[in-house]
């Protein structure tokens, strides 16, 4: 099935996201994640796609699992940043023969070690280009990336326009960066009503569980973290379980907070992480049907 149809079916759409494992695990690791995240029974689960296709054949096997053996829609994310359209083509075809038919389309972010001659002579330069070619080639449903909080690279009015013309290229839905005050992307969504862009938007929330994670990731995709956040984090920094019950709660306020507002879609970033996941589905049971 088609994810864009799905949004049309109901709201909130719930959807994962898991990795897959890096060298230091198996591949094994990753099946028992999913046979596990399959019994919450998302609407998809979508597998991310290592920088410069690292995980190409892994991302291709995770994403063919999930939708043939659980019967559960995937959601393959593509990213483009050098690539050739030979490259995307092979892989657009190993999707097809895995019975995949959603991608998230995805600029991607530079790996360190690229040259800028590489960075510019690839066949397509943003993810709207992807976009644009995949939805040209293929039937599949596309996403997109947004981010509540402006894209690093740019200024909030830039990436709000380059934002519509990624949709206008062909994008299906969209799937947030993830940030912890909802605020901010209601705010974000006032202007992006404003502009006439009106496609699904899933809103992107991750159970904070330790201080260091969410160091790193605050640093990387430059997320704020507001008061009320940033006292939790302060109190429990040191006290890991603590910080683990204080991270689940505050994100199954936010999911709360983000369905109640009529978010069309929430999508767990679920670090592959079983415990974590199943104590917010518990907690968004009946909530998730309403
Ligand atoms: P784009 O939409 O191309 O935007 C990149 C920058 O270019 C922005 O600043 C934008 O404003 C600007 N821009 C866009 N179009 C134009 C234009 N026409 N002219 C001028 N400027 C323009 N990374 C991975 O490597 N693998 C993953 O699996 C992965 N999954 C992700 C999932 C989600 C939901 C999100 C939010 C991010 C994910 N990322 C992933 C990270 C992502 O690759 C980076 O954030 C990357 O820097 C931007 O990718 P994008 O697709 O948003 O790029």
């Amino acid at each position: 099935m088609k994810i864009s149809d799905m949004y049309k079916e109901k709201k909130p759409v719930i959807s994962f996201e898991v990795f897959p494992p890096n060298s230091a695990h198996s591949i094994e690791t990753i099946y028992e994640t999913v046979h596990e995240l399959a019994k919450f029974k998302p609407d998809f689960i979508s597998v991310t796609y290592g920088a410069g296709g690292s995980t190409r054949g892994k991302t291709v096997e995770i994403a063919s699992l999930i939708k043939n053996k659980y019967n559960i829609e995937s959601l393959a994310h593509l990213t483009c940043v050098g690539a050739s359209k030979n490259e995307i083509d092979k892989i657009i075809e190993e999707y097809k023969i895995n019975n995949i038919e959603n991608i998230l389309a995805l600029r991607g972010d530079f790996p360190k070690e690229m040259s800028n001659f590489d960075k510019e002579n690839g066949d397509f330069l943003y993810a709207s280009d992807l976009t644009k070619y995949v939805k040209e080639k293929t039937n599949f449903s596309v996403a997109g990336a947004y981010y509540p909080e402006t894209h690093m690279e740019n200024n909030d009015l830039m990436d709000l326009f380059n934002l519509k013309t990624k949709v206008e290229s062909g994008t299906d839905f969209l799937i947030s960066q993830i940030f912890f005050d909802n605020e901010i992307l209601y705010r974000f969504k006032e202007k992006t009503d404003k502009l006439g862009i009106n496609i699904p938007f899933a809103a992107g929330i991750i159970p904070v569980t330790n201080a260091k994670q969410i160091k790193r990731i605050t640093s990387l995709c430059g997320c704020s973290l507001p008061p009320k956040f940033k006292r939790i984090l302060d109190k429990y920094e040191d006290k890991p379980e603590a910080l683990m019950e204080a991270g689940i709660a505050y994100a199954i306020e936010q999911i709360i907070d983000l369905i109640s507002w009529g978010i069309d879609g929430i999508h767990l970033y679920t670090m592959n992480k079983i415990d974590t996941t199943k104590k917010i589905m518990e907690n968004i049971e009946h909530i998730r049907e309403i």
